[in-house]
Parts: structure tokens; C-alpha cells; sequence
């Protein structure tokens, strides 16, 4: 996979694309990832991207045109267009099952915003995608581009040593992952539950799918209503809605 990243900030990625599993990724050739600064296919001599919005108002926006040639000297337009991706908070929100479909693309190119926002022919005339990753704003796209980055790269074949990890992540079988415990077996006097060390692996299985149910339950019950149950499942949600009664969803 081909990664391009379109910033005004090139250096706030010098530490996230080098270091950890990224970084391991870009080593190993699983992801070529590349960053170009935007203010360098400006055209006017003091090299501004932005200008004041027509109709008046407050804040600059950024121009059309070192975006659009930013961009389109990053792809060759006789090619399939890649994926074109605007970090926007008005954009669809950023799940699972989005960073699902970006892993399976050859090309991304991430576009960070900043300032009041983008001219909208941006929008209308250049983009595939408008990705929120969450309803914040922030200050510039840096930041969702890497939160896209990372949630990609993680997925791309090889990238996780243990490739299991990745399948059994919170969301990829629409519920909230179960609990993890390590040594020690008691800490402060708080033990780990005692079928973790059983070596009774259907009853592990077990205990984590109910323990997964139980979490959704608790904290994203509206994952509930999307994720594929069996009757199983179902019998263990009405044991675990008795158990949890009194105790309201978590909200933070
Ligand atoms: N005035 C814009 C609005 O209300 O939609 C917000 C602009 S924001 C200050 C500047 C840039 O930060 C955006 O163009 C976008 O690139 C990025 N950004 C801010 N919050 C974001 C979010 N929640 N998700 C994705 N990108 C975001």
C-alpha cells in the first residue's frame, strides 16, 4: 500500500511514521508512506494557501488550487483514482469498519485541513472521502490523519506479529473486546479470574465471549442492536442484564 499524507506541517509526522509498529511497517516495505507540504505548489510569491472567505466572516480558508496540485501530482490520472480523503469534522465518522475498507485500498491520500476550512470545490471536485474521527474539532488535520495511518497500517498483512490480534480487536466482531490479565495471579490482594488459568480453552473461549457481551452491555449497548448474536449469546445478555441490574451504562 501506498500511503500520501498532504500537510502544511510535514514535521509532525517525522516521529509517528518512524517509531513502533508504523515505523516497523515502513522498515519491512508493507507500507511506502510519503508526505508532501502544500505550501510548495502555492503559486503567489509570498507562498499563502489561505485567504479571507468570500461573504465576509472571520478566519482564512484555505485556497483550492495547492490542493488540487498537491494532490494530483501524487497519482497518474490515466490510473484508477485512490482514495481521496478529506480529514473534515463534518465527514462520516471513523469506525472498524471503515479502516476495514481503507486496508483492502492500493493508494490513500490523507488531506489535513486547517484554519476555518477548505474552500468547499475542494469538497465537490478533488475528494472520494470526508473523514471525522469524532464529533471535536481540533486545530488542524494532523492528528486524524494519523489516527488513520495507524488504524490502516496495523491491519496490512504481516504488520501485527501475531496476526489473531488483530481479528479479536475491540469492534472487528461488533462488540467491545473482553478483559486482558498478566501476572502476577493476585496484585494487591485483586486476583485474575480463575478460568483464565483452567487450561480449559472452550471455557476460556467462553468466559471471554460473555465477558465481550458484558462490556458492550455496559459500555456501547448500541453495538448490541448491530452485532451479529446467537442464541447463546442471547441467553447470556438476559444472565448478564440480571446480574448488572442496578448498574447503569458507563458514559465515560
Ligand atoms: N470550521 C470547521 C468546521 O466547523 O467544520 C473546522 C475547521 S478545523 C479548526 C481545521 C481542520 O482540522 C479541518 O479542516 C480538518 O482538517 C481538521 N479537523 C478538525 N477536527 C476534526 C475532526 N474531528 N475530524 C477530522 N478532521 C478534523
Amino acid at each position: 500500500m501506498k500511503i500520501d499524507i498532504v500537510t502544511l506541517f510535514p514535521e509532525m509526522f517525522t516521529g509517528v511514521l518512524s517509531e513502533s509498529i508504523v515505523g516497523r511497517a515502513r522498515a519491512a516495505g508493507a507500507v511506502e508512506i510519503g508526505v508532501t507540504d502544500f505550501r510548495k505548489f502555492s503559486t503567489n510569491k509570498h507562498n499563502t494557501v489561505d485567504d479571507t472567505p468570500y461573504g465576509g466572516g472571520g478566519g482564512m480558508v484555505l485556497k483550492p488550487d495547492p490542493i488540487f496540485d498537491a494532490v494530483e501530482s501524487l497519482f497518474d490520472p490515466s490510473q484508477a483514482k485512490p482514495r481521496i480523503i478529506l480529514t473534515c469534522p463534518q465527514g462520516v465518522p471513523y469506525t472498524q469498519e471503515l479502516v476495514l475498507d481503507l486496508a483492502k485500498e492500493q493508494h490513500l491520500i490523507l488531506i489535513c485541513g486547517h484554519y476555518e476550512g477548505y474552500d468547499d470545490r475542494i469538497r465537490q471536485h478533488l475528494i472520494t472521502d470526508e473523514i471525522s474521527i469524532g464529533d471535536y474539532v481540533l486545530t488542524g488535520g494532523e492528528i486524524p490523519a494519523m489516527a488513520i495511518v495507524d488504524s490502516v497500517v496495523r491491519l496490512l498483512p504481516g504488520v501485527l506479529g501475531n496476526d489473531t490480534s488483530a481479528e479479536l480487536d475491540s469492534f472487528r466482531n461488533g462488540l467491545l473486546e473482553y478483559p486482558h490479565y498478566t501476572r502476577p495471579y493476585e496484585y494487591r490482594g485483586w486476583k485474575v479470574p480463575d478460568v483464565l488459568l483452567s487450561g480449559h480453552h472452550e471455557k476460556i473461549e467462553q468466559w471471554r465471549r460473555r465477558e465481550s457481551l458484558r462490556r458492550t452491555y455496559l459500555r456501547r449497548p448500541d453495538l448490541l442492536e448491530k452485532a451479529e448474536l446467537t442464541e447463546q449469546d442471547r441467553q447470556w445478555l438476559k444472565e448478564i442484564a440480571y446480574e448488572e441490574q442496578g448498574s447503569s451504562p458507563r458514559t465515560s
